[in-house]
């Protein structure tokens, strides 16, 4: 870890107002980025804006903190700020992501916001080994990047099903073309992360943990509402705290321990030697998130056939059996999903689940979902609405519990 590397962890309740996060902002930036630091510079913030969800979810950053960095670099006599993100690839537009919570230039006090998709993009070659290792030579990086000075990273600490969570390295996805994010996922996601991480190097990061999310993540979790905001100089740093007030033991997280195979991490990294602190320490701001948990197919007899599946599909995939209602209803069926390897041909239509473009070939065999990669909550709704056991099951627990557990939390309170 480089001297000089600090790292200041914050109390910031979920409920927090704008000028409550401000004052955070204040005492979690001003000993270090506040003397004079970003005065003519350009500022640019790249929070998350990953799906049309609500902050309240967890899944996306808080507004009002973004508003309150914006008036914070503003303040600090930033010659422009600017928010800029670009959407998962299922979204044409990222605006609608930012007008369902309430951002528009009209109050970011003076800051303009960028739709990453609607911008340029400059290619650079990935860097090996993690290039080489990922099967990926280039990644086309927003252009908008050029213009900045400062970058400022303002993640949301997440879970996450297949990488166990996703902070600082894979907000970076939101500035790269949407065939590469596709990409990213056809190559297994955490290589193709690390090299981008590597690529980007934010002069700050300002991991939101104000609310967050817990469970099933990135986007089908449960609202973490943790109440912590993790400042630092050092991605690197800023990543292993997160990891660390979740209750992860980072060198035990699968893309902490590539890249520190990979030498892209090292021991004194791990453990902050030469980082300062103020605030609290990361082993005394352990928040401990609830760990993403996989469906259990065994238990449901359901065979998964995923030859060549990217982890986006297969994401999706987790999430909606994780609902231990849907795999139930789904008990002795064959999912297909990815480009490789042909269906099997033993199980009936109703016992059949074809998952993705890739598998249009195979889409009369079954329920068919289409989306490359398909939609949550589209697909979480066809397989409902496919299988008659999900109404009867839906009914009986509702009468049982007052509650129909056929539908994730999430989506019910959307
Ligand atoms: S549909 Fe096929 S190519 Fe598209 S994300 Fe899914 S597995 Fe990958």
């Amino acid at each position: 870890m480089p001297s000089g590397t600090w790292i200041s962890i914050l109390d910031a309740p979920p409920e927090s107002t704008c000028p409550e996060l401000r004052q955070k902002v204040d005492e979690g930036l001003d000993p270090y980025a506040g003397k004079g630091e970003v005065r003519g510079k350009i500022v640019l913030l790249k929070p998350n804006y990953c799906d049309r969800l609500s902050y309240k979810t967890g899944a996306v950053t808080n507004p009002h903190l973004v508003r309150a960095l914006c008036g914070y670099f503003l303040d600090r006599g930033a010659a422009r700020v600017i928010v800029a993100e670009g959407g998962s690839a299922n979204l044409r537009s990222t605006r609608p992501a930012f007008a369902l919570n309430k951002l528009d230039e009209g109050s970011l006090g003076g800051a303009t916001l960028f739709d990453v998709k609607e911008g340029a993009f400059r290619e650079y070659p990935l860097p090996d080994p993690v290039g080489a290792k990922a099967g990926m030579t280039a990644v086309n990086v927003s252009a908008i990047l050029d213009e900045a000075d400062v970058v400022v990273n303002v993640p949301v600490m997440k879970t996450h099903i297949l990488a166990g969570a996703t902070l600082g390295y894979k907000n970076l996805k939101g500035l790269i073309r949407d065939d590469d994010k596709l990409a990213f996922h056809r190559n297994g996601l955490v290589l193709p992360i690390l090299a981008l991480s590597r690529i980007v190097r934010p002069r700050l990061v300002v991991m939101d943990g104000t609310v967050g999310m817990e469970g099933n993540g990135p986007l089908h979790g449960n609202p973490a509402n943790k109440g912590v905001l993790v400042f630092s100089n050092d991605p690197d740093a800023a990543e292993i705290a997160a990891l660390m007030i979740m209750g992860f033991e980072p060198a035990d997280v699968e893309y902490i321990k590539t890249a520190a195979h990979m030498k892209l991490l090292d021991s004194d990294t791990l453990a902050f030697r030469n980082a300062a602190f103020t605030g609290l320490t990361p082993d005394k701001a352990v928040r401990e998130f609830k760990k993403p948990a996989f469906p259990d197919f065994s238990r449901h007899n359901i065979r998964l056939l995923a030859d060549g599946a990217c982890s986006s599909c297969l994401n999706v995939i987790h999430a909606c059996f994780a609902n231990p209602v849907l795999s139930g209803a789904y008990r002795g069926s064959t999912i297909i999903v990815g480009k490789s390897g042909e269906a099997p041909g033993d199980t009936p239509p109703s016992k059949t689940i074809v998952f993705g473009t890739c598998r249009q070939k195979n889409s009369g065999c079954g329920v068919f979902i289409d989306g490359c990669p398909p939609d949550f909550i589209s697909a979480y709704e066809k397989l409902h609405a496919s299988n008659p056991l999900m109404s009867t099951i839906g009914l009986m627990m509702h009468k049982k519990k007052g509650n129909d557990g056929t539908t994730p939390r999430h989506l019910a309170e959307r």
